[in-house]
C-alpha cells in the first residue's frame, strides 16, 4: 500500500519518487536513508537564514515553555506585540497597522478584504481589482482570482471573481501597463494588487523598480489602494528587506509571509495603513473587519518571527545578501545555452531551450536529474531558478550550477 499522503503540486499518477527527509541544517537536507541535497529553492522560497538556524530554533523552544496558542480575537500575548511594534519600526513608515493570520494566500485574502472593506465603509462602490498578468498571490479562491488564469486554476474558473488585468511590464513595452492601469484607476478600481520587481510563479518575471514607482504613483494620482504582495519578494530575496525600498515605494497595504520566520514555521501578516484600518474604526459593529483564522498570530510562530527579526538587527544579513547576490550573477553569467538570463538580488533565473509553459516536459526531467545528483531543484516550465537559503556556501552553490549546466 502506498503513502496516504497527498501531495501538492504533484501528479501522484507518474509515480515520481518521494524523498523521505529526515533532518536539515543550513542549505542541505538530509535524507532518511542517508543521502543529502543541497535545497536550491530554499524549501519554496521560505527558507531565508538556513534551515533550523539555532537562535529561531531556540526561540520556538523557550516559548513552547509558556504559551502555545490563544484565541487572539480580543486577547493578545507577548511575542505578537512585539513582533507588531518591531514590524511597524522597520517598516515603510505609513504601515502603521498589523494583522496576523497563517500563510500568503490567507494575507491576499485579508489584503483584498481590507481594501473591499475600505470602499465600502467609506460609503463608494468600488469593488475591482486591478492584476498584473502572470502574477501568483495564492491558491485559495480570492488568491487564484487575483492571479494569473491556466492550467493551475481552469477547473475552478467559474468561481474565480472577474479581475482587470494590465500586460506584464516587459522591457520596453512599459507604456501599455501604464495606459492600462491609468484606464482601470480612471474608472473606479478599488485596488491594484501586484508582486513587487518579481513575478515569482509566474517564472521569476523581472521588472524595474522605476516600473514599480511608476505603478505606485498612477494608483495614488486615483487613490486606488495599491496592495504589494511581497510574500516571496521580502526578507532580503531581492537584494534588500523589502523589493519596494528599491523604488521608495510605500504601499497601502503589504502582504508577509514565508521568510517572516526565517522560513520555520508558518505565520502571515497583513499590514496597513492608517486610512485602510481607520476605515472601519467605528462604534458601529457591523464595521469591524470580519476575519480570523483559528491559529491567528500563534505564539510559537510570532516568538519565531521575532528571533528572525532578530537575526536581521544582529547579524551582517545585508552583506551576505549582496555576497549571495554577486555569486549567483556570477554562475549565471557562466551557463551556456541558455536564454534570458536574469537576476534580482539573490534571485537568479534563466530560461532552457525546449518548450514553453509551466508544464514543459523539460520541468520534470530537470528535476528527476537533479535530485538523483543531490541538489532540490524545481523548474517553472522551462524556466530554471536558484534561489537558496543566504548561508549558502561556494561548493554548494557550485554544485547546483554544474546540475544545471549538465541538462
Ligand atoms: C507563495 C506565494 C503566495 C502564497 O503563499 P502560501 O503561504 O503558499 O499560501 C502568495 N503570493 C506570492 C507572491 C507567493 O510567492
Amino acid at each position: 500500500m502506498s503513502s496516504p499522503v497527498w501531495h501538492p503540486f504533484t501528479q501522484h499518477g507518474l509515480g515520481e519518487p518521494i524523498p523521505l527527509i529526515a533532518g536539515a541544517e543550513g542549505a542541505m537536507l538530509h535524507g532518511a536513508d542517508g543521502r543529502s541535497w543541497i535545497d536550491a529553492i530554499s524549501s519554496w522560497w521560505v527558507t531565508t537564514h538556513g534551515h533550523c538556524h539555532p537562535k529561531i530554533m531556540a526561540a520556538i523552544a523557550e516559548q513552547a515553555q509558556r504559551l502555545d496558542q490563544l484565541i487572539f480575537a480580543g486577547w493578545t500575548h507577548q511575542p505578537a506585540e512585539d513582533l507588531a511594534a518591531e514590524l511597524v519600526r522597520i517598516m515603510p513608515e505609513n504601515l502603521t497597522r498589523v494583522f496576523f493570520s497563517d500563510s500568503g494566500s490567507t494575507s491576499v485574502e485579508v489584503a483584498l478584504k481590507m481594501a473591499l472593506g475600505y470602499w465600502a465603509h467609506r460609503g463608494e462602490a468600488r469593488h475591482k481589482i486591478v492584476v498584473m498578468e502572470h502574477s501568483y498571490h495564492g491558491d485559495t479562491i480570492g488568491a487564484m482570482s487575483v492571479g494569473q488564469r491556466g492550467v493551475f486554476n481552469a477547473p475552478y474558473a467559474p468561481l474565480l471573481f472577474d479581475v482587470v488585468p494590465v500586460p506584464f511590464p516587459a522591457p520596453g513595452r512599459e507604456q501599455a501597463t501604464y495606459d492600462a492601469l491609468h484606464t482601470a484607476c480612471r474608472t473606479g478600481a478599488a485596488a491594484f494588487i501586484v508582486e513587487p520587481l518579481v513575478l515569482g510563479a509566474g517564472g521569476m518575471l523581472v521588472y524595474s523598480p522605476s516600473v514599480l514607482k511608476q505603478m505606485r504613483e498612477i494608483c495614488a494620482a486615483h487613490g486606488v489602494l495599491f496592495i504589494a504582495d511581497e510574500v516571496m519578494t521580502a526578507w532580503g530575496r531581492t537584494g534588500t528587506l523589502l523589493a519596494c525600498e528599491q523604488a521608495g515605494v510605500s504601499p497601502d497595504i503589504l502582504c508577509l509571509s514565508k521568510g517572516l520566520t526565517g522560513g520555520a514555521i508558518p505565520l502571515a501578516v497583513t499590514m496597513a495603513s492608517e486610512p485602510v484600518y481607520a476605515a472601519h474604526l467605528s462604534h458601529d459593529r457591523a464595521k469591524m473587519f470580519f476575519h480570523s483564522s483559528s491559529y491567528t498570530a500563534n505564539p510559537l510562530a510570532c516568538a519565531a518571527a521575532n528571533a528572525n527579526l532578530a537575526i536581521w538587527r544582529e547579524e551582517p544579513v545585508p552583506a551576505r545578501i549582496a555576497m549571495l547576490a554577486q555569486r549567483q550573477k556570477a554562475r549565471l553569467n557562466a551557463l551556456k545555452n541558455i536564454d534570458n538570463p536574469r537576476t534580482c538580488g539573490t534571485i537568479a533565473a534563466c530560461d532552457l531551450p525546449g518548450g514553453e509553459g509551466y508544464l514543459a516536459s523539460i520541468a520534470p526531467r530537470l528535476m528527476a536529474h537533479a535530485r538523483e545528483a543531490g541538489v532540490l531543484l524545481r523548474p517553472l516550465g522551462n524556466t530554471v531558478y536558484v534561489m537558496p537559503p543566504y548561508c549558502i556556501d561556494d561548493e554548494a552553490l557550485d554544485r547546483v550550477y554544474a546540475v544545471i549546466a549538465s541538462i
